[in-house]
């Protein structure tokens, strides 16, 4: 009994100490607090055990479960982007398939001259900045890796998903309190604003950025002068090859591509495929009752006049549903359509964009030499993610070496690449241009050598 009061008071103190706004635990009213109060928190932090790690981290798999259906419904309603079901489906995924402590595998040397371990340890702050398409899969993901690590995150959200994202932060600093860690653990501002985000950048205690974002935000984490990790756009191509199980390919095109209105970095956002075989792909996605395929050229003209906004696509359609994005251009179609499909030439910008909306243009191209330089070149370097349908294995193995992407998946939905019908584990944090690929605890780390001279080698 007494024990269970000492905790309980344990607690009580430490959610007072946490924060300082009325916005939720972990939550200051400027950067420099924000920074300080989650340094602090971090050396802390380093006194717990990686049981006690496991605790938290098992905490904040806790609060996705618990949490996953309000958090997604307040998401879409705030960002107005992306869908209810599929977003609680990747919260869960995160909750599931994210890696904890055991990520963080120890190398042992031994010798005539004795033992050298190489251990993963802690950056010590991290300043994470996340984007508006998966804002609270982010910050879960984030939290995990990251605090399985032995760090502390400051967090940057995107300003268009301010409030989900503090609620977020709130709801897991609660859990992670009652589990034993300390207090700002992980912390952020009442405001988050690019000046903000700029202090964070530069502010002497936060050791390491990462970015989980657009081009430009990359660009800033990788100017800064420290180590940082950044995943970046992508354009992903999905290339069918004569060879391919085309009914398959037709189906898996569709569930990838409308996966959360397209909002995934990983979501097919083109297809290119073999003349041979494009009419019979086109056949089968209409088929499926899923696609539905615009042809009339003045009603792509207007889509596009609608959805491309000067350089860019328009960020009122981006993650809305195929039904509001017809609408808009006048075209009422059936609830259950997951896609609009528009074949064009492959210079259109519906296929040179990362548009992140549910809007799929099908580019013919003339065989798989065609295909290959095509989804190179439609890529734009970002070496992210590559999907291929092919039976060919010369083929599959050709397009994974020249796309040099982090991820290439074969014959599935882009998803499998996240771990969804595919091995591995998942992540929301795809560091293609920096080159850690799909991130997890053990990226979130600095390895450190520790050497025992002339003992402990018993071979
Ligand atoms: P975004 O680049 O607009 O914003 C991402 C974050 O960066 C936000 O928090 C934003 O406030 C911040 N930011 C943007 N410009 C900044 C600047 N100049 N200085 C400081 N902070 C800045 O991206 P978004 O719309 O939120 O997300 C979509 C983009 O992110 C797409 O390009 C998508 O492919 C990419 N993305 C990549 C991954 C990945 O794992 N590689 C994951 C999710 C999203």
């Amino acid at each position: 009994m007494a024990g269970e009061i000492e905790v309980l008071v344990k607690q009580v103190m430490n959610r007072l100490q946490g924060g300082t706004t009325g916005s939720g635990l972990g939550i200051f009213k400027n950067m420099n607090d924000a920074v300080e109060a989650c340094a602090r928190a971090q050396k802390e932090y380093m006194k717990c055990s990686l049981a006690d790690r496991t605790r938290i981290i098992n905490a904040i798999r806790r609060v996705v479960y618990d949490n996953a259906e309000e958090l997604s419904r307040l998401t879409v309603e705030e960002t107005r982007m992306g869908n209810y079901e599929d977003k609680v489906a990747k919260n869960r995924l995160v909750a599931d398939k994210t890696p904890g402590v055991e990520d963080l595998v120890s190398e042992a040397m031994t010798g005539d001259n004795g033992l050298t371990l190489i251990e993963l340890s802690p950056f010590g702050v991290i300043g994470a900045i996340t984007p508006t398409t998966n804002p609270t899969e982010t910050l879960f993901c984030n939290s995990i890796g990251m605090l399985a690590a032995g760090n502390g995150v400051v967090f940057s959200p995107h300003p268009t998903a301010k409030n989900v994202s503090l609620k977020t932060i709130d709801l897991i600093n609660r859990a992670i309190i009652d589990a034993g860690a300390p207090p700002n653990l992980i912390t952020a501002v009442e405001n988050p604003t690019l000046e903000e985000t700029n202090v964070m950048v530069k502010h002497p205690r936060v050791n390491m950025l990462v970015a989980t974002g657009g081009p430009g935000v990359v660009k800033v984490v990788l100017s800064s002068g420290k180590k940082a990790i950044g995943a970046g756009a992508g354009n992903p191509p999905a290339v069918v090859d004569e060879s391919a199980n085309i009914e398959k390919a037709a189906i898996d095109i569709i569930k990838g591509c409308s996966f959360d209105n397209n909002l995934p970095c990983v979501a097919e956002k083109e297809v290119l495929v073999e003349e041979k075989v494009a009419d019979y792909l086109v056949f089968s996605m209409k088929g499926s009752g899923l696609a539905h395929f615009i042809e009339d050229p003045a009603l792509i003209k207007r889509l596009e006049e609608k959805i491309i906004s000067g350089e860019n696509p328009n960020k009122n359609f981006i993650g809305r549903s195929a039904q509001v994005i017809a609408e808009s251009v006048g075209l009422k179609i059936d609830g259950k359509i997951k896609v609009l499909c528009v074949e064009v030439p492959f210079e259109h910008p519906f296929v040179q964009h990362e548009l992140m909306m549910p809007v799929l243009p099908i580019v013919r191209v003339k065989d798989f030499d065609d295909a290959m330089k095509k989804a190179i070149e439609v890529e734009h370097g970002y070496r992210h993610t590559a999907i291929m349908h092919s039976r060919n294995v010369e083929h599959l193995s050709a397009l994974a070496k020249a796309m040099q992407t982090t991820i290439f998946v074969k014959n599935a939905p882009s998803y499998a690449g996240i771990g969804v019908g595919g091995e591995g584990c998942t992540t929301f944090t795809i560091a293609g241009p920096t080159g850690e690929g799909l991130t997890s605890a053990r990226t979130f780390t600095r390895k450190r050598r520790c050497v025992l001279a002339d003992s402990f080698n018993i071979r």
